[in-house]
């Protein structure tokens, strides 16, 4: 049997999947009730004011998915066709997308070995050596464009140390935009994730911390841009009777319906987070004295949401490769997945300019997610951890 690149293995123990046992029915059924199912109702308010305090920011807006989220806070950020933004090259690939889709160009940065985040030292050095700073504008020599933004992915529940992007990106007047949709949760130095940078997303597809089927949110704490990211959502609707359009908007709301599944998860979200670092925990302790097998670390900035938990298998100690492992958990119905292609190597992204790339590789190359949805039970756990014990049982 050989590992098909892309292949889904589904096993009796799923990598992610979402757990709904809380007020879901009983808010959903309030909509289908009171006939409020679509893209206006008391469940879109609810939900984003929810996210508003969690976040601790001035503003939320819902949206239909995370990557519209990230496609309206860039406009919104006032990201322009041709413009650049500095994006984590080991990320799933919607951030850069997102960046395509506002006309911009992404420039992927790789990560940094310890904890896998978005490398600062390699953005200061790529805006320091690579770009000029005159008139008020950040150059990028290469390439001629305009840089006008950072688009720090927080990879897998861990945030990436933002003090250093926060510094440079005043320095040049750069926004800050954080992809905060595998992080919900998640904290540096004490300070909330999605409340870091300028504007951040957040995603509640099927595999997130928690879900609504489908959506996303934008919070901010600017005024304006928190009435932007609303305008263009909602297909910038100047009037209502006369159906007068300001500008060219996009139809990204999120329903009334996926908005009571998000009130009912938001209810739970304590206790999922709480099971998350649990889960971490147990493969931490579990897989310690496996020789080659090391959980993603947990850096002194920061307390992680562990959204998957993470290991790295060095092939010369363990005697089989992160490919290999996934087979053998396949065979044991447990399923496990590696890291996001990087970007630099995507064919939707040929020729784009990437500032290192080694450690994205090398990540790519040893790291597997193991299972972990919140209901992920005992023995389950315990199968997954034996399983890799054994290595070639
Ligand atoms: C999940 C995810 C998104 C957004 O996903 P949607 O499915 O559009 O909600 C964006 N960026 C990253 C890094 C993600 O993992």
């Amino acid at each position: 049997m050989s590992y098909e690149p892309g292949a889904s293995v589904e096993g009796t123990i799923p990598l992610c999947v979402p757990e709904i046992r809380g007020n879901e029915w009983q808010y959903v059924k309030e909509c289908l009730d009171t006939n409020w199912v679509s893209s206006a109702g008391p469940f879109v308010r609810r939900f984003e004011e929810e996210l508003k305090r969690y976040a601790g920011t001035s503003h939320a807006i819902a949206t239909s998915t995370g990557t519209a989220a990230l496609h309206i806070a860039l406009l919104a950020a006032g990201v322009e066709p041709e413009n650049e933004v500095l994006v984590s090259n080991l990320s799933f690939i919607a951030p850069a997308n997102a960046i395509r889709y506002a006309g911009a160009f992404p420039v992927f940065i790789d990560a940094e070995p310890i904890y896998w985040q978005m490398d600062p030292n390699l953005v200061l050095e790529f805006l320091d050596k690579e770009c000029n700073w005159s008139n008020g504008q950040l150059i990028n020599r290469k390439s001629g464009r305009r840089v006008t933004a950072l688009l720090p992915v927080h990879i897998l529940g861990h945030p990436v140390d933002i003090d250093p992007l926060l510094d440079v990106a005043r320095k040049y007047n750069l926004a800050v935009i954080e992809d905060a949709t595998e992080s919900l949760g998640a904290r540096y130095k004490a300070r909330t994730v999605g409340h870091l940078g300028d504007i951040a997303c957040f995603s509640f597809n099927g595999n997130k911390v928690i879900t609504t089927g489908g959506g996303g949110m934008i919070v901010t704490d600017n005024d304006e841009w928190a009435a932007k990211a609303r305008y263009l959502s909602t297909q910038a609707k100047d009037d209502e009777v006369e159906y007068i359009h300001g500008a060219i908007g996009y139809n990204y709301r999120l329903t009334n319906i996926q908005a009571a599944l998000g009130c009912a998860q938001m209810e739970q979200l304590p206790s999922y987070l709480e099971k998350k670092r649990a889960i971490a925990a147990r493969y931490r302790e579990g897989l310690a004295a496996v020789p080659g097998i090391r959980l993603m670390p947990e850096a002194t900035y920061a307390h992680a949401v562990y959204w998957l938990s993470t290991i790295l298998v060095n092939e010369s100690e363990y005697g089989e490769d992160s490919r290999a492992l996934l087979l053998r958990l396949a065979q044991a119905q447990i399923q496990s997945r590696p890291l996001w292609q990087p970007l630099h190597r995507s064919p939707a992204y040929p020729d784009t300019q990437t500032y290192g790339s080694s450690v994205s590789d090398q990540l790519n190359k040893a790291a597997l997610s193991l299972p972990s949805s919140v209901g992920i039970n005992h023995n389950e756990l315990e199968l997954v951890i034996n399983t890799i014990s054994e290595r070639h049982g």
